[in-house]
């Protein structure tokens, strides 16, 4: 009762619910009978939907409940009960091979360990599925993202069947299936200097699995003032890069980069491309990082950025050195100084909502999306791929308002 109750709460703490009850029925049932009833009142389909089938899968995962199945023609046996011995999942049988590596004090380590993944995408799924499978004991995923098509290449914890889902809720319920072991907290929101202390909370290593800069430098910022390591990869196409920071041993971020470089420098994978064969290896190194870090070992990517070449599968290293003067981890930093990132966290007055949108009846409105990102066109939008955008191609008068829009902001923002 009190497991369940606990995943009511989640439930309503992650989905807009209104209300939800659950009823698990016990004794004898028939063939075909439920042994579960979920209902929950939303104002939305989608967000009912999501929201059973994670209480549903929460109730399977999480509550010592088990069934006994009696068949006509053989013996009966209980279906995943833990006292069971061949249904047993025994942590010194799965973990016995790393164990020869990392010892029971390792392992302990590691099932101690929080870990904060922010970006559930390319190099979070390598990431969380790594950090998972070898015991690692409690994942934080932290994405605002919900799964599309595109993602399904590269994303590799999810299937055709998630499209539409928030990324961090079905990370968490395809690992939960996995890998009992490992207690994982979704988070369904984007990481922002409003929340991240929040979401810091009992972190020991943060991932920084995210493909912009301001994440990137949010991440270093408050990671370097709240003395928590870090790995961070990124990768470009065929060129990837990771180091990792350990606080007072490794130079951040800002001592290689005092200032954020623009956010339209480098093309996202959306404009440049990826393969997902790359972004898995790349995402694997960050786990095998993060997995040292928590065993206490010192890798040569917390003094060097490690490249990777996927083309030619060549690696070396380049020596980071700290700065004396660094704006936030030298001895003159001010505490928990955070370069404020314009392009992510706009209160630009070229910005517009909802209401001011409606307004703008006579406006031209111009979708500067790829060609192939969309099933259908907005009616009245014309089509401007960024890609061969020009300013001087759009022909409107000089008091009639223009409306760009991509998918998320990001590129509209350009
Ligand atoms: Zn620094």
């Amino acid at each position: 009762i009190e497991e369940g109750d606990r995943i009511l709460a989640e439930a309503k703490r992650l989905f807009p619910i209104l209300e939800v009850r659950v009823v698990h029925r016990y004794g004898t049932l028939e063939l075909g009978e439920s042994a579960v009833w979920v209902g929950v009142v939303t104002s939305h389909r989608g967000a009912g939907f999501q929201a059973c089938r994670f209480i549903i899968d929460s109730v399977k995962a999480r509550c010592p409940i088990w069934k006994k199945e009696t068949y006509v023609d053989g013996p009966s046996e209980w279906v995943g009960c833990p006292t069971c011995e061949h249904h047993v999942v025994a942590a010194p049988k799965v973990f016995s091979r790393q164990a020869k590596l990392v010892g029971h004090s390792g392992q302990k380590s590691l099932k101690n360990a929080h870990v904060l993944i922010v970006g559930a995408g390319g190099l979070g799924c390598p990431s969380a599925l790594n950090l998972a499978a070898a015991g690692v004991g409690h994942l934080r995923i932290i994405d605002g993202d919900k799964l599309e098509q595109s993602n399904l290449h590269r994303q590799t914890l999810y299937g055709y069947q998630d499209v539409g889902g928030y990324k961090a809720l079905l990370a968490k319920r395809r690992l939960e299936e996995l890998h009992p072991f490992t207690t994982i907290e979704a988070v369904t929101e984007h990481l922002s200097p409003q929340n991240i202390n929040q979401y810091l909370e009992g972190i020991d290593l943060i991932l920084d699995c995210t493909d912009n800069f301001a994440a990137k430098y949010l991440i270093n910022d408050k990671a370097v003032a709240n003395t928590i390591p870090y790995v961070q990869a990124s990768i470009y196409q065929n060129q990837a890069q990771l180091f990792s920071y350990v606080p007072e041993l490794s130079a951040c971020l800002r001592c290689l980069r005092p200032i954020q470089p623009p956010a339209d420098c480098v093309d996202s994978c959306t404009d440049s491309g990826v393969l997902g064969a790359a972004t898995s290896i790349v995402g694997s190194h960050q786990a095998l990082e993060a997995i040292r870090l928590i065993l206490g070992q010192r890798s040569p990517a917390t003094t060097h950025s490690i490249h990777f070449d996927l083309e030619t599968f060549e690696n070396y290293l380049v020596e980071r050195a700290i700065d004396s003067q660094c704006a936030a981890c030298s001895q003159t930093a001010t505490k928990d100084f955070i370069y404020k990132d314009e392009a992510l966290y706009p209160s630009s007055e070229d910005e517009l909502d909802y209401a001011q949108l409606r307004k703008l009846s006579d406006a031209i409105w111009i979708d500067i999306r790829e060609e192939w990102e969309h099933d259908h066109l907005i009616p009245n939008a014309q089509n401007i791929p960024l890609s061969r955008f020009e300013f001087s191609s759009i022909s409107a008068p000089a008091d009639q308002p223009v409306i760009l829009f991509c998918q998320k902001g990001v590129r509209s923002r350009k």
